[in-house]
């Protein structure tokens, strides 16, 4: 079957001038990843920050332009769909709903927005429509006249969800929803995305810096490191024999809670890189613990697993199949 989300080779790099007089310099922010999901599916996709996860969900969302590649929906090239058709199919939940949701605008404005920029019914129509999915959220039809200053972290992230689904897209992009809320509102949510996938087949992009949070959700899991793909797995395949090492220290929980702070990881020897000037051969080499040799100068190359793909030179000499997009 046709995953219903495709990447092919995409890659985006920018040219950033750091200072007046200093030279062009680019930054690959996604380096030739390619990605299938199937219908239905949930895929993971989990790294640290600066990782380049955020940039996908721009270029899947239509904000940012691939600089090579191409993105599929239902196995068309999505640059030769309408903007307007893209938005019905492809909708966003993103971190922090606080930001995200104007504060001048009510509850049931902010929820019934997308529809009127579409011109997708009347405003009866619409007005019932957004009593439905405040239903489907679970919040109550009173909060329609209310402001996002009145309403919680969890409430507020239920009603990013109502605005996402209330145009009913096939595909929701998830750029860490939980992140900014206390943990015991992020399995409320969580479990609250659950019910929505099954009862509406929904696929969703669940993207995250805790591999933990995917957990329960994913189907799929995708570990990118510097714009790279480095392990692509089920979700038991991964949890249950991670083989990438950068995907054993992330779920070993070993590194910096926060890597722009610069600081080297206690067990990993290294802080992560500097993304304009990323390392030789393996990016992961200067903090892996299991480098051989070879990993400072030669770039592995992505091989095909039982379960997936890898791409690390400790599984080079496994009867692996180089991957093709
Ligand atoms: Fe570590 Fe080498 Fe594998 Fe990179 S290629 S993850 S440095 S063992
Ligand atoms: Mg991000």
């Amino acid at each position: 079957t046709t995953p219903v989300l495709e990447l092919r080779n995409v890659s985006k790099v920018y040219t950033i001038r750091q200072g007046l007089f200093a030279e062009r310099k680019s930054l690959r922010a996604i380096d030739d990843v390619s990605l299938k999901v199937e219908r239905g599916g949930v895929l993971g996709l989990v790294g640290e920050s600066g990782c380049g996860k955020s940039t996908l969900a721009k270029i899947l969302l239509g904000l940012e332009t691939p600089t090579t590649g191409e993105v599929l929906i239902d196995g068309e090239p999505v640059g030769a769909q309408d903007r307007r058709k893209l938005a019905r199919r492809i909708q966003p939940i993103f971190q922090d709903p606080y930001s995200s949701l104007n504060p001048r605008k009510s509850i049931a404005d902010i929820i019934s927005l997308p529809l009127r920029v579409h011109g997708i019914g009347d405003a009866a129509s619409q007005d019932k429509a957004v009593r439905e999915i405040l239903d489907i959220v679970g919040l109550p039809a009173r909060v329609m006249n209310s402001y996002p200053s009145q309403m919680s972290g969890g409430q507020r992230q239920r009603v990013a969800i109502a605005r996402a689904l209330i145009m009913k897209p096939e595909i929701v992009i998830c750029d860490e929803p939980t992140s900014a809320l206390d943990v015991s509102v992020q399995s409320q949510i969580l479990n609250l995305l659950g019910e929505l996938r099954r009862e509406f087949g929904l696929t969703y992009l669940f993207i995250s810096h805790n591999l933990a949070v995917v957990e329960h959700l994913a189907t799929r899991v995708a570990v990118m490191y510097l714009g790279r793909i480095v392990e692509e797995a089920s979700v038991a395949g991964l949890f249950d024999h991670a083989r990438h090492p950068y995907s054993q220290a992330l779920l070993e929980s070993v590194l910096t809670p926060d890597p722009a702070l610069g600081v080297p990881d206690t067990q990993l020897g290294a802080a992560y890189p500097n993304p304009i000037a990323p390392p030789s051969g393996c990016h992961f080499h200067p903090r892996c613990p299991k480098a051989l040799p070879q990993c400072s100068s030669v770039a592995p190359r992505p091989l095909t697993t039982a379960d997936g793909r890898i791409e690390c030179h400790l599984f080079d000499e496994e009867k692996a199949e180089p991957a093709t997009a």
